[in-house]
């Protein structure tokens, strides 16, 4: 059973174990399950993937310190100490013995925090598996498609690859933890900039919203090591567009067949007064960080220096001037 637990550096931060300046503090502990070996998956744009040549202790441009799982939960539940965060978040690899590492986890979570609810990052794991996990009382599962569509799937986690995982195989898991955890309680992660339409994405999303499940929206971030490095980021025009688009879907003032697109399947327009679309702009909640409740995910996919695509804060007047700005196309 593993006795090892990797950290986000932000919050072995926010739980004193290291010492390092936070721009912004996590709202929910990203931890991540450790094993010797590397993931069995092959995911073209993840640092822990099987052929990856990046240093093991990274996810995205994350640093993943190594920490004893005592030692996580001794200082979880010494001195009173006021848990400065709403969610546990558990990321896991792809290896057989994954489901006894996490089960394991999750029973030493819940006992020494049985008020902080857990959201776990999981490949697609049998009925039988997600049932257990939900018997022991995690809140929440993400199962990552990642891709928009079934083709960037194949090519990224897929066969081109030589991965495990198919395009069937993970919306199916989707179905079965969505019918095991209830309606709004599975997440799944897509990446946006890996060549898909804006239209696609944003039928994809109304899909995903039509079947309640969660969008957790991450902007391509090419890492060195792996075999995606060269590849260029999306636009922040592109991102904004689609966080905009994720946040009207997800709320239902409107739906997918009143979003107009260009001859390029670029987004173009909203059929939504244009006072009311201002008005959900200058909020600013749509371009902060999507996911679990109290997801915030403090530059996962972008140095604190910017250019920003993920507010884990709400953004600041200047930050919103900026966001205008890059939704001129839209307004
Ligand atoms: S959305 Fe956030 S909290 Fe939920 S599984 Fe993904 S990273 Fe974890």
């Amino acid at each position: 059973m593993t006795k090892t637990i990797r950290l986000s550096i932000g919050t072995a931060a926010l739980l004193g174990l290291v010492q390092c300046k936070l721009d912004a503090a996590p709202t929910t502990a990203y931890t991540m399950t450790y094993t010797q070996s590397r993931c069995h998956a092959n995911c073209a744009f993840c640092t822990q993937a099987r052929n990856s040549s990046t240093n093991a202790n990274k996810l995205s441009r994350v640093t993943w310190p190594v920490f004893s799982l005592d030692q996580v939960l001794t200082t979880l539940t010494e001195n009173n100490f006021q848990v400065p965060f709403n969610r546990i978040c558990i990321q896991t690899l792809s290896y057989p013995s994954l489901i006894n590492d996490l089960s394991y986890l999750v029973t030493h979570f819940k006992k020494r925090l049985p008020q902080i609810p857990i959201s776990i990052a999981l490949p697609p794991l049998a009925t039988n598996q997600l049932q257990r996990l939900y018997n022991q009382g995690v809140d929440r599962v993400a199962i990552s498609l990642d891709a928009v569509t079934p083709d960037i799937f194949e090519q990224i986690k897929g066969d081109g690859v030589e991965g495990p995982f198919t395009w069937d195989q993970h919306y199916q898991a989707l179905e079965s933890a969505q019918r095991i955890f209830g309606p709004g309680r599975t997440t799944t992660h897509l990446i946006i900039g890996l060549g898909e339409t804006e239209y696609q994405t944003v039928h994809l999303i109304q899909d995903l919203v039509n079947k309640g499940i969660t969008i957790g929206l991450f902007p391509f971030t090419p890492v060195k090591g792996t075999p995606l490095a060269e590849m260029e980021r999306p636009t922040l025009g592109k991102y904004r567009r689609i966080q905009l688009a994720h946040y009207l879907l997800q709320n239902q003032l409107v739906n997918a067949n009143q979003i107009h697109f260009d001859s390029s399947n670029q987004l173009a327009g909203f059929e939504l007064q244009k006072e009311l679309l201002t008005d959900i702009i200058a909020r600013g909640k749509a371009f902060q960080t999507a996911g679990c409740p109290s997801c915030n995910r403090p530059f996962f996919t972008e140095p604190p220096g910017g250019p920003i695509y993920n507010y884990p804060e709400p953004p600041t007047a200047e930050a919103l001037h900026e966001i205008e700005n890059q939704l001129t196309g839209v307004l």
